[in-house]
């Protein structure tokens, strides 16, 4: 790759050369901000807040811990302003609501690859996306033979992280 300076019009692409660290939150914000518009969405204040929180949470969060944090900046804030703004992140494809622990996670993956798999951690509320095309397609069709249309592009499935997974294993006897 070259070091030349693009021309303005190759901002929008992936060339995040000025942009922060494609892992950091700011640079994550910005991702998001992009989507909405190009959605023809907004990203308003409250729900940048929240999003924001999530992805400096890095770990699924429920709705009263997101409620406490959001006081502290809104303090007005009450459950149906943080549910406004997730069930919008969650139409946004921005955040995934995960039914396993009852809360809500940060899409690590925005623009990026398509993943279909959500491994979350009922311990400590950490996920995993994973991209598992063919698995998807047979369950889609299992599910269809069995008389149901899916209604979720996303599978959740249970599991303890290793982390908690060897915690456990240090307190049992
Ligand atoms: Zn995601
Ligand atoms: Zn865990």
């Amino acid at each position: 790759m070259t070091s030349r300076t693009l021309p303005d019009h190759d901002h929008l692409q992936h060339t995040h050369s000025h942009a922060a660290h494609p892992h950091s939150v700011a640079y994550q914000l910005l991702e998001a901000i992009r989507h909405c518009e190009q959605r023809g969405t907004r990203l308003t204040p409250i729900r940048q807040h929240v999003l924001t929180l999530l992805l400096e949470a890095g770990r699924s969060l429920k709705a009263y811990e997101l409620l406490e944090a959001m006081k502290q900046l809104y303090p007005q804030a009450k459950p149906p302003t943080v549910y406004r703004a997730l069930d919008f992140l969650v139409e946004e494809g921005l955040i995934h609501r995960l039914d396993a622990v009852n809360a809500w996670t940060a899409c690590q993956d925005v623009s990026g690859h398509h993943h279909d798999l959500l491994v979350v951690c009922t311990c400590c509320g950490k996920v995993a996306e994973l991209s598992a095309p063919l698995i998807s397609h047979q369950l889609q069709d299992m599910i269809q033979a069995a008389g149901f249309v899916q209604t979720t592009s996303e599978t959740e499935l249970r599991a303890i992280c290793i982390d908690c997974s060897n915690k456990q294993e240090q307190t049992t006897p």
